[in-house]
């Protein structure tokens, strides 16, 4: 397979180039040159496949080129072996014709385990062929930051430099970062906020000196390769509830648009989707865009659920491009209007397949905290504040019985323990693997939001 950047401005790159890059050198980000078919006659003996086997069948025509599908196999095997459910991605009964897609039984809580342990061992093998190290550096808002440590600790070919706001995430998220003690895991807690983490980030990323110096690569979901490996559990569910006999719905709650992307993925692969709704919090920049066809930025403002805190959903703008028919120019036209005035649009006509898709809800604190508590009320079931804002917005836009409708869980709920007992009285519980969180030692860097401080500290430390 080979990767063309949405700004249609960059070299066609294989998989292997694109897992190790960051944004493409003109802004855009790298998208396969066309979508894979999902084998009809085939899907039906899907359904027997375990998680890892079925991930590989799925991704396989992804990375072609670059690996062959028994090394992937192998990969995908050894990535999911340590999550704790025998199923890995078990899809549970939520309601009439209703499920829940949990994706919290990674070794961090939240369903970017489900792509960076795969994206960990993708990186691994990849640089040990190249016989090159490689230093990964990310920003976090808390669950990214946990999933990319976990999967990257103690690997020979990385150094991990993650950056948080000081102060700023809950005490369980800094924890499962801060207490990895590896030695090639280091936590910057930035003095400021998940945006300035993000500015440092972006503009190591754009010094060519620096990205080629330090060997830089991207973990969060600018990163193909973490889209590719969220397809799969697209197709894991919708085989599971019925398809491919059946359409099958989604409700996945969205942040920086790439859950709800790799969803969109695996339908431009086949998949048979009836609809893909997207649940945003007060920072619905994403459910606007959907309604209305305008994309502009406004201030993000603290939630309930701080992992979809975002104004600008990054990968916007790979759907952005299929809806453009795949026009690098038009693309790079639109996002530089929205980078020079803050807002961009859609033509109607491209609008209207974008809805043929994609519906959107958003909830404010009050909302998501009642529908957290009608889960609970209605259904005996504790689910985290992320996941009720997709329940809450799949049911917004409930196709009929005939159409299963699946929720993505994107976290449990006991890592988001005030938000949950606060709606329903009842206070979740970490699971046993990480009841002793709260007592063990912690090692970060505090450093103030300064471009050079950071650097300096990375370049001393980083993979040479
Ligand atoms: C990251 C995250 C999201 C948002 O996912 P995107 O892919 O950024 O849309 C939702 N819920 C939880 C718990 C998350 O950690």
């Amino acid at each position: 397979m080979r990767y063309v950047s949405t700004r249609g401005g960059a070299p066609v790159l294989g998989f292997d180039d694109v897992l190790l890059s960051g944004p493409a050198v003109d802004g855009g980000l790298y998208v396969p040159e066309s979508w894979p078919r999902l084998p009809p006659h085939e899907l039906d003996g899907w359904a027997k496949l375990t998680y890892p086997e079925l991930l590989t069948r799925v991704v396989a025509p992804y990375v072609d080129g670059a690996l062959a599908s028994s090394e992937l196999g192998r990969l995908a095997a050894a990535a999911y072996a340590g999550f704790h459910h025998a199923e890995v991605a078990p899809l549970v009964p939520l309601g009439e014709g209703e499920w829940l897609l949990e994706l919290f039984w990674g070794p961090t809580l939240s369903f970017k385990d489900y792509a960076l342990a795969l994206v960990g061992r993708l990186l691994d093998e990849v640089l040990a062929r190249r016989g090159r190290r490689a230093t990964v550096l990310g920003a976090t808002s808390g669950d990214t930051g946990s999933a990319a440590i976990e999967a990257l600790r103690d690997r020979p070919s990385v150094e991990v430099f993650i950056l948080h706001p000081h102060g700023r995430i809950s005490e369980v998220q800094r924890r499962q970062m801060t207490t990895v003690t590896s030695a090639n895991v280091h936590n910057l807690a930035i003095e400021g906020t998940f945006d300035d983490c993000q500015d440092l980030v972006k503009a190591l990323f754009a010094d060519a000196a620096c990205r080629e110096e330090l060997g830089l690569a991207a973990v969060n979901s600018i990163n193909w390769a973490r889209i590719m490996a969220q397809t799969a559990y697209y197709v894991w569910a919708a085989l599971r509830a019925g398809a491919p006999r059946r359409q099958v719905a989604f409700a996945v709650p969205t942040g920086n648009f790439g859950n709800a992307y790799a969803g969109y993925a695996a339908a431009s692969m086949g998949l048979p989707v009836a609809r893909l709704v997207v649940g945003s919090n007060r920072n619905h920049g994403i459910s606007r865009f959907i309604e209305t066809g305008t994309l502009s930025i406004e201030e993000v403002v603290p939630t309930v659920t701080p992992a979809m805190d975002i104004q600008v959903p990054s990968n916007l703008e790979r759907l952005l491009f299929d809806a453009c028919e795949r026009d690098g120019q038009e693309v790079a036209r639109l996002m530089g209007r929205f980078r020079e005035e803050g807002e961009l649009s859609l033509p109607a006509e491209q609008m209207a397949t974008v809805r043929r898709l994609f519906s959107a809800t958003w909830l404010d604190d009050g909302a998501i905290r009642a529908a957290v508590a009608a889960a609970y009320r209605e259904l005996g079931r504790l689910i985290d504040p992320h996941t009720a804002v997709g329940v809450a917005a799949g049911r917004a836009h409930r196709t009929g019985a005939g159409v299963p409708l699946v929720t993505v869980a994107t976290a449990h709920p006991a890592k988001f323990p005030d938000a949950v007992e606060g709606a329903t009285g009842v206070r979740p519980e970490l699971p046993d693997w990480l009841s002793d969180l709260l007592a063990r030692e912690e090692r970060m860097e505090v450093l103030p939001n300064d471009r050079t401080v950071v650097e300096s500290f990375i370049r001393s430390r980083a993979a040479a």
